[in-house]
């Protein structure tokens, strides 16, 4: 440990990480959802812990919580999370992020007696998850300038509450959220450390990775149509059958991921018309694709149409593909990476760069060009967005080491890049 560490305290963290849960969880887990009461007290909760350091604290026009050491120059070092849950949520999705950030950030106001040498934001964003309106990532999406307004007006909650009320309730002028893109103005790099949220670090046996990026999304819909006919009637070599068509898709996407690495996802299967004596007429799939080299995600799509063609025509059926949604892979800063790796390797011993299946904040830092990087810590039984979730104490207290070692070299690398008078 180096003498700057000795001012970190990460047993603090997951102290506060628990008296988080008692405040904002019950027995089903936690429930910060974003804009609702239970959030707003857990914001109130944070903010409290950082006022007692000398930090500016804000909401900008989308409702990200900011809290700003000022330092010699106004570039900034951003680290962010989010405090909001999904219903029925984990004790760490989000808000561990945030947490370290706040521990990181009374080791650097004890380090510098208050002034760095660069400025030191921590940012809790508005609604990453999404949960009550079907749509993540809100406050950082409204922060890059990547939010469709259009799209997100018309949103509406179970309760019939649109979300331009929701926000309202909040104080947020829902017209007036990409206002929070002048947040962006001296980012010079921003930091996320996150649960993995998958198995990959625990079947390795390590703590922590780097993280290289957010996969691209290709989602499709794919409906294969051949002809109703009666089961008893029809023999086998004159039928049209459009599930036999979607079926032999099923293994063909472990081909394909095979081939090209990734992942694929068939995660539903409609027929029509779905009755037992009746050769299947329309069969519609859904297809969820996702790569970390654009170029890759791209072959994949190709393959799987071309598949689908190949098994349409042995099938006697036709077959129409329908996007329904895309999103390119967000590659995360190489110097960053290298940085995040080297202080995973000094914090433990043993570092893995790996690749985040998940959307998260980072992504859309990232896309208003940003560099960025996450750090990921292992997830025990790999599982999230459930009370389950869980990682070893001594995980948490390692993660919260190595982000702040993270935090030290990008300083001191955004203060290199400042021109020297
Ligand atoms: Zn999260």
């Amino acid at each position: 440990m180096n003498d700057a560490q000795g001012y970190l305290n990460p047993q603090r963290t997951v102290a506060e990480l628990k008296e988080l849960r008692a405040l904002t969880g019950d027995e089903d887990g936690a429930q910060r959802v974003a804009f609702t009461e239970t959030w707003s007290k857990a914001r109130e909760w944070m903010a409290r812990k950082m006022a007692a350091l000398p930090v500016e604290s804000h909401k900008d026009a989308a409702g990200n919580s900011w809290f700003t050491l000022k330092g010699a120059s106004e570039k900034s070092l951003l680290i962010g999370g989010h405090i909001d849950s999904v219903p029925n949520g984990g004790w760490l999705d989000g808000c561990l992020n945030v947490m370290a950030g706040v521990e990181v950030m009374r080791r650097i106001c004890a380090e510098y007696d208050g002034l760095p040498p660069v400025t030191v934001r921590v940012v809790d964003w508005a609604d990453e998850e999404g949960a009550r309106f079907g749509k993540s990532l809100f406050g950082s999406a409204a922060f890059s300038g990547n939010l469709d307004l259009d799209e997100a007006r018309v949103l509406k909650d179970k309760d019939g509450i649109s979300l331009p009320d929701a926000v309202a309730a909040h104080g947020i002028d829902f017209e007036k959220v990409k206002d929070a893109g002048v947040e962006v103005a001296d980012a010079a790099a921003y930091l996320e450390l996150h649960i993995e949220q998958g198995p990959v670090l625990l079947d390795m046996g390590l703590p922590l990775g780097a993280v290289l990026g957010t996969f691209g999304v290709e989602r499709h819909a794919i409906t294969f149509r051949g002809q109703a006919a009666h089961s008893g009637s029809t023999p086998m070599n004159r039928r049209k059958d459009a599930f036999l068509a979607a079926a032999r898709m099923a293994p063909e996407i472990y081909e394909i991921t095979g081939r090209n690495g990734g992942v694929c996802t068939i995660g539903s299967c409609i027929t029509k018309p779905g009755i037992v004596t009746s050769v299947v007429a329309d069969c519609r799939i859904t297809l969820d694709q996702r790569h970390l080299n654009a170029d890759s995600l791209a072959t994949m799509l190709a393959e799987a149409k071309s598949a689908s063609g190949r098994y349409a025509k042995d099938a006697g059926v036709t077959v129409e593909w329908e996007r329904l949604w895309q999103i390119e892979p967000v590659l995360f800063n190489t110097e960053l990476i290298d940085f995040c790796d080297a202080a995973i390797l000094e914090t433990c011993g043993v570092s893995h760069r790996l690749p985040s299946g998940p959307l998260h904040d980072a992504a859309e830092v990232a896309r208003a060009g940003i560099p960025t990087v996450m750090m990921f810590v292992q997830s025990l039984h790999g599982i999230s967005h459930n009370k389950i979730e869980d990682t070893l104490e001594e995980h948490l207290e390692l993660s919260v080491r190595a982000l702040d070692r993270l935090a030290s070299k990008t300083m001191k690398w955004i203060s290199n890049q400042l021109p020297h008078l």
